[in-house]
């Protein structure tokens, strides 16, 4: 699409090629609608624990969970706590957190536990990370069960940037602890994975034929990174990106899950046993 054809702030509308793609994965074998949820289900917010779906992607994805040989799931960079506090997701959506080092797949999951290395890594990450937050009005720590998050949003350019690189010249070089940039907040981990394992460990555990998987975030083109021929890969939001579809807002997103509801039900109604 050329600058001139997009439309500056008309009705929302997917591109005909996106549209395609979607009555196209909605008649693989086994479906899995995999997608993050800030900023790609849910509107960006200064308050992480007042995101919540948009209630069209919400009732979307809901009745994706419905059907027959479909699986729905979450992958994000939230704790898991965290993400089914603001997201309520369908009871059968299978849930990864913290960027794939935590993983909900149903009833009796075990949850993550860290070794006592790891354990006394992260307490001291924490220490560095609360020296640079006492310095750095507006920014502040959020605990996840495996690392340590710097939000900056909060904060002047100036002071985000100087805290978010104190924090890195000190923590990047220390063994066993991993960082991640996001939009306004740089992640540290002393679990190594990423959304693309996340997204990976989901297409195994399902045997899932198609993925369709979208994200907003930086973090979220190690899952893109991960798409297979046959797969959707949608980018939310202007960046940078190697996914292969694009749209502006999360409102896109909601119609994009309208449009594969839409689509997978009919292939699945054909196949409901029929009268003969
Ligand atoms: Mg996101």
């Amino acid at each position: 699409m050329t600058p001139d054809a997009r439309p500056a702030k008309g009705p929302l509308a997917l591109s005909p090629e996106l549209r395609q793609a979607a009555r196209r994965i909605a008649q693989t074998e086994h479906l899995l609608v995999a997608m993050d949820f800030d900023g790609t289900i849910s509107p960006l917010v200064d308050r992480a624990d007042e995101a919540r779906p948009l209630p069209r992607s919400a009732a979307a994805f809901a009745g994706l969970a419905a059907l027959p040989r479909t699986t729905t799931a979450l992958i994000s960079g939230r704790a898991l706590a965290s993400l089914r506090a603001v997201a309520s997701p369908p009871v059968d959506t299978l849930l990864i957190g913290s960027h794939g080092a935590e993983a909900w797949l149903g009833p009796g999951s075990a949850e993550l536990a860290l070794d006592e290395a790891q354990r006394r890594l992260l307490a001291e990450v924490r220490a560095v990370l609360e020296e640079i937050v006492e310095q750095a009005p507006g920014t502040l720590l959020e605990d996840k069960p495996a690392g340590v998050v710097l939000h900056t949003r909060l904060a002047t350019d100036d002071v985000a940037e100087d805290a978010v690189a104190a924090a890195r010249s000190v923590l990047q070089d220390r063994k066993g602890v991993f960082l991640k940039n996001g939009k306004r907040v740089l992640e540290t981990s002393v679990v190594n994975a990423s959304k693309g394992e996340g997204l990976t460990f989901l297409r195994q555990i399902t045997g899932a034929t198609a993925v369709l998987f979208a994200g907003d975030d930086v973090t979220d083109e190690d899952a893109l990174g991960r798409l297979e021929s046959g797969d959707v890969g949608v980018k939310v939001g202007l960046d940078f990106t190697q996914a292969e579809f694009r749209v502006e807002a999360p409102a896109h997103v909601a119609e994009l899950l309208e449009a594969l509801l839409q689509e997978r039900s009919l292939v699945v109604a054909e196949e409901e046993p029929g009268t003969d």
